[in-house]
């Protein structure tokens, strides 16, 4: 099955479906990996944070899949934007994913309270012209966090990677997008199975109706809006039920449905909020 790509401002394509590995022990990593490639997803997501590049690193070589046909995302922890930290921390997480360069590097949260994100922007643009990332990008950066790096260095990220589900969509952040050519990648896009979702009358209609499951509906959900998503489970039939969404379309109606399940007002948030996170 091929995943159709989304053309980021690097120039550099990315698989819009993918698989993600947060909360995925290290121990397991190397196993999910191995069967999510097996599945067929040639997209990962994972971050120094999550402490199981090695594994992403060791099913990867193991697998035998050539370098060119993956796409491997990273992220920069909190701790490490100052100074010249990310340049260390970039080589670290390639010595652990055993590989010369990843897909996509990414500031993990702007965490506005240390006020070192612009650093870590800038150390980001560096990390790039030295060939270690092919395109950079943000996560959890709201409007103000993306004007003010943009400001200070001329450079738009390739992505926002945001808490995104249909309870909760971020207005503000697509439109910043939309303007300024940069994608919107969803985390959390079944909502963690926090949010009841997969009981939604709008979601369970459309499931009912093209024979597939809730998740399937809500994956295809983000697909059709244009976001890059990649769900996360370490069930093999559920990585496989994650994948198979591409033998079907959502309608208008259907899509609008689903569309309009966020209350408008910030509620259906699952996760933590920027502003909360140092
Ligand atoms: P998710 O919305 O993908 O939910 C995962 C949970 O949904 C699983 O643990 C499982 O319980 C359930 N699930 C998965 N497939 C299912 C299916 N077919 N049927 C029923 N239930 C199913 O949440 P997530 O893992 O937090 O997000 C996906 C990825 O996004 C992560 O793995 C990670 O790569 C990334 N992420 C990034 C950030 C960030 O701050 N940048 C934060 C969280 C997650």
């Amino acid at each position: 099955m091929t995943v159709p790509t989304v053309k980021l401002n690097s120039g550099y394509e990315i698989p819009q479906l993918g698989f993600g590995v947060f909360l995925v022990p290290p121990a397991e990593a190397e196993k999910a990996v191995s069967e999510a490639l097996e599945v067929g997803y040639r997209h990962i997501d994972t971050a120094a944070i999550y402490k199981n590049e090695e594994g992403v690193g060791a099913a990867i070589a193991k697998s035998g899949i050539p370098r060119e046909e993956l796409f491997i995302t990273t992220k920069l922890w909190n701790d490490r934007q100052s100074g010249e930290q990310p340049h260390d921390a970039i080589r670290e997480s390639l010595d652990k994913l055993g590989l010369e360069y990843v897909d996509l590097y990414l500031t993990h949260w702007p965490t506005p309270q240390r006020d070192t994100y612009s650093n870590a922007w800038q150390k980001l643009i560096e990390i790039r012209d030295a060939g270690l990332s092919r395109s950079i990008g943000v996560s959890n950066h709201l409007p103000e966090h993306l004007d003010r790096i943009v400001k200070d260095t001329g450079v738009v990220p390739a992505v926002d990677q945001i808490e995104l589900h249909p309870a909760y969509q971020q207005a503000d952040v697509l439109a910043w997008g939309e303007a300024n050519g940069m994608k919107i990648e969803s985390w959390g896009p079944l909502g963690q199975g926090k949010y009841p979702l997969f009981e939604n009358p709008a979601v369970a209609a459309a499931a009912e109706a093209h024979g597939k499951t809730p998740a399937q509906v809500v994956i295809r959900w983000h697909l059709q809006r244009g976001f890059i998503v990649f769900p996360k489970s370490v069930r093999t039939e559920r990585m496989a039920e994650n994948f198979d969404v591409f033998g079907f379309e959502l309608t208008a109606a259907e899509m609008d449905a689903i569309t309009a399940l966020d209350p408008g007002d910030g509620s259906g948030r699952v996760a933590s909020h920027p502003s909360e996170v140092n």
